[in-house]
């Protein structure tokens, strides 16, 4: 696609959007809404991104602005509920909530906890779900080898569908898969890999965990599940429903969907962009095309200070990508 315009000529929105917890060390979340032909996109990475990895994610915000998104299969996409490092009685409710989602996702391993914390997260979630939902865990790579062995195969009396990112490289997911019997995800080791396949090469995961906006668009999330050839899990970016609607465009194209995808994040946003949010509705979102709402943009519309790095920002990605089209 043909990066055009530019944040100056482009008609861009710079929002900052207040979470409801901290999260990886923010408590606002900010980002560009581009506006093209084809409708709205976002550009939202975080700013330990240099300018290189972000432009993976403007190339996603102009797909869903001048292209458009592919052809769906599906009309609803499963999701699970995410159950952050909080203690058991917290979890129970959590996955309790309205959402009515039958899969939750459970966050492990957090620096600071014990194992045994965990456990009792686990159970709780196991027990608030029934025999019949889902627990995936995630560990964010806090796992070595041998940790995760001994908490996996712990963990493993609560039915886990699958384990993702135990540990954190993809030499260790391979020699970690060798050794237990629960099927792995790979996340960060595809979306902030080099070489986004030496999971399929090495053997390393059972299940690919794809994200639009850091892997380059839906269409680039396409190829990228058909080369890895295993079952994919579509997962958010914790964006708003704009940047949502493009991972519930990518979950809906694609050829099968075995698992519930991540994508009910926005319940940590305080606020929203557009008038119907994307969020669950007996454990399913809808797929639809999502409208910003002039009213919702101008109240969480960005101070000017950080509107101008922003557009910086995108300026700098843009150059990258005008870069790799010579
Ligand atoms: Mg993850």
């Amino acid at each position: 696609m043909r990066p055009t315009g530019g944040a100056a000529e482009r008609e861009v929105e710079v929002y900052s959007v207040p979470l409801n917890v901290r999260f990886r060390g923010v408590d606002h979340r900010e980002g560009v809404l581009v506006h093209g032909m084809a409708g709205v996109g976002e550009f939202s990475p975080f700013w330990d991104y240099g300018v290189e990895e972000s432009a993976s994610w403007l190339a996603a915000a102009l797909e869903a602005a001048d292209v458009g998104f592919p052809e769906p299969v599906r009309s609803s996409v499963p999701v699970n509920c995410t159950v952050p490092a909080v203690a058991a009685p917290r979890a129970a409710e959590i996955v309790s909530g309205p959402h009515g989602c039958r899969t939750a996702k459970v966050k492990v391993a957090e620096p600071g906890q014990r194992l045994e914390d965990d456990v009792a997260r686990v159970a709780a979630v196991r027990a608030a779900l029934g025999p019949e939902g889902k627990v995936r865990l995630d560990a964010n790579g806090g796992w070595s080898v041998a940790e995760a062995v001994t908490a996996l195969r712990e963990l493993d009396a609560f039915d886990l569908e699958y384990a993702e990112q135990p540990v954190a490289s993809v030499e260790d997911l391979a020699q970690l898969r060798r050794r237990v019997d629960i099927p792995i995800a790979a996340d960060e080791s595809i979306r902030r890999a080099e070489d986004p396949l030496r999971v399929k090469w090495l053997g390393a995961a059972d299940i690919a965990v794809l994200k639009v906006q850091p892997l380059g668009g839906v269409r680039a999330c396409l190829r990228l599940a058909e080369q890895l050839e295993m079952p994919v899990v579509v997962s958010s970016a914790v964006e708003t429903s704009v940047g949502i609607a493009a991972g519930v465009a990518l979950a809906a194209a694609l050829p099968a969907l075995p698992y519930a995808c991540g994508l009910a994040t926005t319940s940590m946003l305080t606020t929203d962009v557009v008038t119907h949010p994307l969020v669950p509705v007996d454990g399913e979102i809808c797929v639809r095309a999502v409208a910003v709402e002039r009213c919702h943009v101008d109240a969480v519309r960005a101070d000017a200070d950080t509107s101008r790095r922003w557009r910086e920002r995108f300026a700098a990605c843009e150059g990258v990508l005008q870069n790799r089209l010579r």
